[in-house]
């Protein structure tokens, strides 16, 4: 028997140890978790504090025989010397191999009154755990204004969770852009009418000074340039931290994240690192799907099995906002970039009244960058297109406007039937539509099942409507599923 101790069951950690036990019958992992329920689908948290998820169906965690789950119990220190780990209970696990996946916390910006020596004060909140969700639904129950600090993909969709909620939301940002390493200026202007549509005022390049209180209660912030905001809460999404703490105190070699070799060691061979606490040689994501395909990766190096490491490169760059209210996906080249350069052909259609804005840009007949507000089904067939490398159409406009598609369904936008079996459904787990078929032939008769089965779906959820098409084509093949039809877009 040898014994694997993992520190972390969050996405990447929990998916290591059931990989790794189904790969080895040999090995026995312990799975040390810091909060109180097992791994769940972190990237589905706005949907919770947006009331369009409920908690229990971000559940991702399955039990095995081969691996001890302890929630709610931190690993405190690493004794390298004698290879175990010693927890907040004073218990010792001995380990063979460690895996640290500990994933990131969040930035907590120097910002007067945010914090007491109690942590982040009443009614002040990140989001990076289901108790912060909890404590930010709670909070927008009483709340009748917040602010959201940080217009990032993570503060859009805070704030349009919280607008949703019927709060009224003033999102204060510091750069001159909304998004702005994704969202042009045209394109930041007319993410910012849309979201004024929902409720939302925006403020850029503007930050915050000072959170006051009046008898223990969130009241106002202060700006830094010295105006005030009435508010009840802030939610700050200023980014993330890989979480290295435990690394650094054991003596592992760490820099922005715990630093990794093409291997995923650190600076101590028994120890390795993945997910977002993990800096590997190319660079750390901060995305689900680069810690899945390093959890596969190390499955592989630690038990010689022949696993399939999901290919990330394509999805990588497709930033894709879960908003209420409000579709948004931006990938590949976007942003601020020069559009006179001449590789680009670069088009783009901007309607501010209807909340629309489309650009594409094509080179060599390939789409090599979009961004996309307002139009979920554009969004789709850019994606789709983009992750796929399909070709462009010889009138690139054609992307732009569903109608100019053809009969409205852009042209991109698959009937499940017309899959090929090889072709990926689910990017963030490189599932294909014939694994969800053979799934479905084999008694598979929901998303949920297929879920189980595949892990399809379990990822961003942008694949659900196709795995609904595919279970109906299976249920009734001579009905055409165009009308439950969809692409599936990158994480
Ligand atoms: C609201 C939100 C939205 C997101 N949206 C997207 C998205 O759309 N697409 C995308 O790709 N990514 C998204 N992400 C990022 C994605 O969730 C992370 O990339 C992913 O969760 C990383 O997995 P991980 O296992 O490395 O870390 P985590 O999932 O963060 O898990 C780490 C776990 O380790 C635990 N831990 C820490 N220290 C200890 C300790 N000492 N002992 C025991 N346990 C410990 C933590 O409590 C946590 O449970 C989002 C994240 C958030 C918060």
């Amino acid at each position: 028997m040898r014994r694997i101790v993992v520190i972390g069951d969050g996405m990447v950690g929990s998916r290591f140890a059931e990989q790794i036990v189904e790969a080895d019958e040999g090995i026995h992992v312990t799975l040390l978790g810091k909060e109180p329920i097992p791994a769940y689908n972190r990237v589905l948290l706005s949907s919770v504090v947006a009331g369009t998820k409920s908690a229990d169906l971000l559940h991702i965690a399955k039990q095995h025989p081969r691996v001890l789950r302890l929630t709610g119990v931190a690993a405190a220190t690493i004794d390298r010397d004698l290879m175990r780990v010693i927890d907040s209970n004073g218990r010792s696990h001995p380990y063979a191999e460690l895996v640290i996946a500990t994933g990131s916390v969040a930035r907590v910006p120097a910002i007067q009154g945010v914090a007491d020596s109690g942590g982040l004060i009443d009614g002040v909140f990140v989001l990076k755990d289901m108790a912060d969700a909890e404590g930010i639904v709670a909070s927008a129950g009483r709340a009748r204004r917040a602010v959201v600090l940080g217009a990032g993909v993570l503060g859009l969709e805070v704030a349009t969770g919280l607008a949703r909620r019927g709060v009224v939301v003033k999102l204060v940002h510091i750069a001159e852009r909304l998004m702005e390493r994704q969202l042009g200026w045209e394109a930041s202007a007319v993410a910012e009418s849309g979201l004024r549509r929902l409720g939302i005022d925006s403020h850029t390049g503007a930050s915050l000074a000072r959170v006051q209180t009046t008898r223990g209660r969130v009241t106002s912030v202060r700006l830094e340039d010295g105006s005030e905001m009435l508010t009840d809460m802030v939610v700050m999404c200023a980014g993330t931290i890989p979480e290295t703490t435990l690394a650094r105190n054991a003596g592992l070699v760490c820099e922005r994240g715990i630093v990794v070799d093409d291997q995923l060691a650190t600076s101590d061979p028994h120890i390795r690192a993945i997910g977002d606490c993990a800096q590997p040689p190319g660079g750390a994501r901060g995305l689900v799907a680069q810690g899945w395909q390093q959890a596969t990766m190390l499955v592989a190096a630690l038990t010689g099995a022949q696993v399939q490491a999901a290919d990330t490169a394509a999805t990588a760059d497709v930033v894709r906002v879960k908003a209420s209210g409000m579709a948004m996906v931006a990938m590949g080249v976007c942003g601020d970039f020069d559009r006179a350069d001449p590789r680009y052909r670069v088009l783009s259609l901007k309607d501010p009244e209807g909340g629309r804005f489309v650009e594409v840009v094509v080179s060599g007949g390939q789409l090599v960058g979009a961004t996309c507000i307002g139009d979920a089904d554009v969004a789709a067939t850019l994606s789709a297109l983009y992750t796929r490398q399909l070709p462009v159409p010889s009138d690139p406009a054609q992307l732009m406007i569903k109608a100019l598609a053809g009969g409205g369904a852009p042209a991109a936008t698959r009937d499940p039937a017309d899959l090929k079996d090889d072709e990926k459904v689910c990017n963030c787990n490189t599932v294909t539509a014939g694994r969800i078929r053979e799934a479905v032939a084999d008694g598979c008769s929901t998303v949920k099942d297929v879920a189980s089965r595949t892990r399809a779906t379990t990822g961003c959820g942008d694949c659900t409507s196709l795995v609904e098409g595919l279970i109906s084509c299976h249920r009734s093949p001579s009905t055409s599923p165009a009308a439950v039809a969809a692409v599936p877009q990158g994480a």
